[in-house]
């Protein structure tokens, strides 16, 4: 595992492994890790079952690898590599405003 990493992320993955199931909520702890092919190949799988099951997942993680991409064009990820990394608490912030009722 990388850098930056919650600890939490780590004891998330030890539970899966037991044989524990994932659930939503869940899912939104994996997604940052998921898009960058951070997870292990099992917990990968088990991420991917989730999501062919659960429509809500699905629609949450295209709106969060949207959400990166734009992030990631606006911030010149040529010059600046490291920006693609966005920090969790920024993703969340425009997560929670894109599905705020109008
Ligand atoms: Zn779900």
């Amino acid at each position: 595992m990388s850098g930056g990493v919650p600890r939490d992320f780590n004891d998330l993955i030890t539970r899966i492994k037991a044989g524990g199931s994932i659930n939503c909520r869940d899912c939104s702890d994996f997604l940052m890790a998921y898009l960058e092919s951070e997870l292990p190949a099992d917990i990968r799988t088990r991420f991917e079952q989730h999501l062919a099951e659960c429509s809500a997942c699905r629609v949450y993680v295209e709106t969060y690898r949207t959400t990166v991409k734009l992030a990631q064009d606006a911030c010149c990820p040529k010059a600046n590599p490291h920006l693609g990394r966005m920090p969790p608490d920024l993703v969340n912030a425009i997560l929670s405003a894109l599905h705020k009722p109008s």
